[in-house]
């Protein structure tokens, strides 16, 4: 995610921190280097010169120049503006009955996907959220609203397939919606490859039926400026309370998400940051201005873990450690909740310094999965007795997980050695006392 800009900018940065004192011109070169780094991300002409204008007059302060680490400081006023220029603080869904959510915008930007995520964003708040699939454009809108639907397991209303007429079906959504206990509702509306006139009636007409007081323009951040053309012609012509800004995960360059806010005055509310129904994100402009200047976001990867494991069986695992009874039952417990957890990719992005340097290190799904093939391989007494494993039984594993005995032995070595280290008790116990974990 923005892995492009963040070179850049880490670059610029590193330049200032390094030195001791910084003179105007410093700070100016500097700047010039920033602002070339935002156009060449595709953000906004003018949004890029007024920020960094804003910047360089906090930046030139006295108070800045003549401070002991004017570097820093500088580093701290450029974050402090770029979360304002993300949006400032995180916005909330309006769901104040009768809680309506219309998703609009083009085709392929995201939008049936998104209805999904939303949904099982909210039933996992609490909510009873329903899906009403109101695009009768596209010909698989409908059964692709449907799987997904099921996958989740929400409900879903999906109209007679011939049916052209969307206000007959939001009436009809509405009506079904009355047996169905739900307490918001999500309306996957029509696109088209670009904003044309029978589109915006028809949404127009729609939003006058039902009123919602949400309307989240889905758009593609991969289109940079162009997904911005879009949010702002979506606004003038229907009216939209938020934008959801998808594909990030495969946005190096970051315009549409910079230069969002300013040009549409429209918070970006989500972001999409994956294929999969669970990559989905409230967008917060603080955290994601830190992962912007590679400083990472360590309260949304302590979320995430928070989410994926619960609280005693870490305390548990903790505790195997500490008294050297880890094996390799434990160990796939460890693995399978470092999966919950998503691709290595997006967890290590997600810690301070790595984003710069991820895309050198090539993380090896393939060796997790023989690692996972190998234990899943052994028995459950081997795995709780990893001692016992002799030759033959290397030879068996081997063929089980259709790897070879150069690989277990690789693997059983590092196990042993491992819990070699994890021996010295009075050490792991001091390690766990400082880290919060038991005593
Ligand atoms: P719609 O035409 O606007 O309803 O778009 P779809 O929901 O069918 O999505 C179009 C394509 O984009 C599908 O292949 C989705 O899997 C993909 N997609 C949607 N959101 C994301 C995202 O956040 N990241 C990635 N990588 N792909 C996404």
């Amino acid at each position: 995610m923005f892995n492009q800009l963040s070179d850049k900018l880490e670059g610029v940065f590193k330049n200032l921190r390094g030195q001791g004192k910084l003179s105007e011109r410093n700070i100016k070169d500097a700047m010039t280097e920033v602002r070339l780094a935002l156009l060449e991300a595709d953000v906004d002409y003018s949004v890029a010169r007024d920020f960094i204008s804003s910047v360089r007059d906090e930046a030139m302060g006295e108070k800045v120049l003549k401070s002991v680490t004017p570097g820093q400081q500088i580093v701290k006023i450029f974050r402090d503006k770029l979360a304002e220029l993300l949006g400032g603080d995180q916005a909330p869904l309006e769901l104040t009955p009768p809680a309506r959510i219309l998703m609009v915008g083009l085709n392929g930007a995201g939008k049936t996907t998104t209805s999904a995520k939303l949904a099982l964003r909210l039933k996992k708040e609490g909510r009873r959220p329903l899906l009403v699939a109101c695009d009768l454009f596209r010909p698989a809108a409908i059964d692709q609203l449907e799987t997904l639907a099921r996958e989740i397991d929400v409900p879903v209303f999906t109209p007679d397939r011939d049916e052209k007429n969307v206000i007959k079906v939001a009436k009809q959504a509405l009506k079904w919606a009355e047996t169905q206990n739900g307490t918001v509702m999500i309306f996957d509306t029509a696109g088209r490859q670009e904003i044309d006139d029978a589109l915006i009636r028809e949404l127009e007409d729609l939003q006058k039926f039902l009123q919602a007081k949400e309307v989240l323009l889905v758009a593609d951040s991969a289109t940079g400026q162009q997904a911005v053309n879009v949010a702002k012609r979506f606004d003038e012509a229907v009216g939209i309370s938020g934008i959801v800004l998808t594909k990030l995960d495969g946005d190096a360059r970051g315009g549409a998400a910079l230069s969002m806010r300013s040009v549409t005055g429209k918070p970006i509310k989500f972001s999409g940051v994956g294929e999969k129904i669970a990559d989905f994100e409230a967008f917060v402009p603080d955290r994601l201005a830190d992962r912007m200047l590679g400083m990472g976001d360590v309260v949304g990867l302590v979320e995430k873990a928070a989410e994926a494991v619960d609280e005693k069986d870490a305390m548990k695992m903790a505790e195997r450690l500490a008294s050297n009874q880890f094996d390799f039952n434990d160990f796939l417990q460890q693995m399978k909740f470092m999966k919950k957890l998503g691709p290595m990719e997006n967890i290590l992005g997600m810690l301070p310094g790595v984003g710069k340097k991820l895309k050198d290190i090539n993380v090896d799904d393939g060796k997790m999965k023989r690692i996972e093939a190998i234990v899943l391989s052994m028995t459950p007494y081997e795995r709780s007795r990893p001692e016992i494993i002799n030759a033959k039984r290397r030879k068996r594993i081997a063929a089980g997980s259709g790897t070879n005995l150069t690989q277990v032995n690789q693997l059983l070595k590092q196990f042993s050695m491992m819990r070699k280290m994890m021996k010295n008790k009075g050490k792991m116990k001091g390690m766990m006392k400082q880290m919060g974990m038991g005593g």
